[in-house]
């Protein structure tokens, strides 16, 4: 009792529904239950807005209230106490994720996992056990500090278990495979509150890398870590205005992706914004090279891309922690923040840019945005890593469906004021620029990188639309978790 506050007490006042009041001794109860550091925090609290808030606004979830969890048996005790009363749960790292599945999670509880945040260095130093809740940049840190690191996302403010149960992309994707590649083993408590290690012997194996958010909650991770002995990174930055679409993604298939063969070392990623400081009516592509092991990108990458004339260009170079902050991708910087804004993301995967569908959605993309200028700081986002690391790993032996895929292509749509209105006109842009390059890329199926769906494409999309995978999948599901209590992202039943 002493571990749900005072405050929370007193917010029972405001409960003045009996539901409300339910909720408050419901939560008052949980908080008996769990270990001395555990915290549980209700919507009166001073807390309760900062550990709920979302990176995107729309169609987030709901929570009745939030567990601060310190042990892998609070999560354990929290999934049982919410099957006895038959309440809803979902885990929580840092709330990036914004699949509007989400939402259908209301009046239930938040498992909050940021308490789990551990990082363990075997003895041998070749693997790590990090805590379900960390974050990219204490998984970056912790190892750093060792000389040692491995595949996380490129955001700060990301976790590790979050991308990593649907894969997970990343810059040293092209030596090592996506962050699942690299689990050993899982700790997973299992629809009935079971701990469970999840390893290459167990049945859930397969699932957990790439559909791994419909089996359990992870409060730990042992994953494969490396000697940082490629430290140092390289970057070229240009701004091109949008006459050079067509030469500049030209330029991207010839001499960076070459049908899939781009060099292990190099990685190129863009994305169209405003930057009314280079031209104030119409998008701009902020194109990006990184290499690694390297102080100066090799001119013979950077030389075609200076030769299209760029309105600016900068160069630089650090050391692998750097590639967040100069991507803008690091703790303090933009894409990181919780800035109420609503996202919409509209991914595809691609083998190579067609460039007259690059011209066409460029132009969708500025007439969108002149038309709707509240739409004005969405982004189309192109994420060109190496692959040499996925490829590597047989298709078939994991959930993850997309291996060969070379691009991963995602319109971004920001607003601030989430009205219907505006949700409305953002999901038709989204809609119609995916449509236009998923339907120039000649793919049958539309592939959609689970992590960063939408929430409308279905299971067929998210996790391939192999009938082997979609069995294998459901078969799995109505066996750990046939109530569907893991069903709020991406559901594949
Ligand atoms: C700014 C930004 C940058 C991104 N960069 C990358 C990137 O570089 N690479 C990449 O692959 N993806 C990236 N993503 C996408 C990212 O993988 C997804 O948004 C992911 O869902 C975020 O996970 P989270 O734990 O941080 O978010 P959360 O919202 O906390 O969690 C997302 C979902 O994961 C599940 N979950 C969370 N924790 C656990 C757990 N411990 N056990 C089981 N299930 C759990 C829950 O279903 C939850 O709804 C980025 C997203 C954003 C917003």
């Amino acid at each position: 009792m002493s571990k749900f506050s005072l405050r929370n007490m007193a917010g029972a006042m405001w409960a003045a529904t009996s539901l409300a009041n339910a909720v408050c001794g419901s939560a008052v109860e949980l908080a008996a239950r769990l270990s001395p550091d555990a915290k549980v925090y209700g919507p009166n609290d001073s807390n309760f807005a900062s550990v709920t808030a979302r990176w995107s606004t729309y169609s987030a979830p709901g929570f009745a209230f939030s567990v601060e969890v310190a042990t892998e048996q609070d999560v354990a005790e929290t999934v049982k106490f919410a099957n006895e009363n038959n309440t809803p749960y979902l885990a929580v790292n840092n709330g990036h994720g914004a699949i509007i599945t989400v939402g259908k999670m209301q009046e239930g509880i938040q498992i909050h996992m940021r308490g789990l945040n551990s990082v363990k260095i075997a003895d041998d130093g070749k693997t790590a056990d990090f805590g379900g809740g960390i974050l990219a940049k204490e998984v970056i840190d912790g190892l750093w500090a060792k000389n040692k690191q491995t595949v996380t996302g490129n955001c700060h403010c990301v976790s590790l278990a979050g991308p990593g149960l649907g894969g997970g992309h990343g810059m040293l994707q092209g030596r090592h495979g996506l962050i699942s590649d690299n689990f050993v083993s899982l700790k997973l408590v299992t629809a009935d509150g079971t701990i469970t290690k999840v390893d290459k012997d167990h049945e859930l194996w397969w699932a957990m890398q790439g559909a791994g958010h419909n089996f359990g909650i992870v409060t730990s991770i042992t994953s494969k870590i490396y000697d940082t002995n490629r430290p140092l990174w390289a970057y070229a930055s240009f701004i091109f205005t949008g006459d050079k679409v067509e030469e500049l993604y030209t330029n991207i298939n010839e001499k960076l992706l070459k049908d899939g063969n781009q060099e292990v070392d190099i990685i190129n990623y863009s994305y169209f914004t405003m930057d009314p400081t280079v031209d104030p009516v119409n998008p701009v592509i902020m194109f990006f090279i990184l290499q690694e092991n390297a102080v100066l990108v090799d001119e013979k990458f950077t030389a075609p891309f200076t030769a299209l004339g760029p309105a600016t260009s900068a160069a630089g170079a650090g050391d692998y922690r750097d590639l967040s902050v100069w991507t803008g991708n690091a703790e303090n910087q933009t894409f990181c923040q919780k800035l109420g804004f609503a996202a919409m993301r509209y991914p595809v995967e691609l083998q190579v840019y067609n460039v007259p569908a690059m011209r066409e959605t460029y132009d969708t993309f500025t007439a969108g945005l002149q038309s709707t200028p509240a739409l004005g700081f969405s982004v189309v986002l192109f994420e060109g890593y190496s692959t040499q690391g996925v490829h590597a790993v047989p298709a078939p032996s994991t959930a993850y469906p997309f291996r060969e895929s070379n691009l991963l292509v995602s319109p971004v749509m920001l607003f601030q004021e989430d009205t219907p209105e505006l949700a409305e006109t953002a999901n038709a842009l989204g809609t119609q620029l995916r449509e236009i390059i998923h339907k120039a890329s000649g793919e049958p199926n539309l592939r959609v990188y689970v992590n960063y769906a939408l929430g409308n494409e279905g299971p067929e999309a998210w996790y391939g639309a192999e009938q082997w995978r979609q069995d294998k999948l459901k078969t799995l599901k109505s066996k750990y978790d046939p109530e569907g209590k893991f069903s709020f992202f991406a559901p594949i039943a």
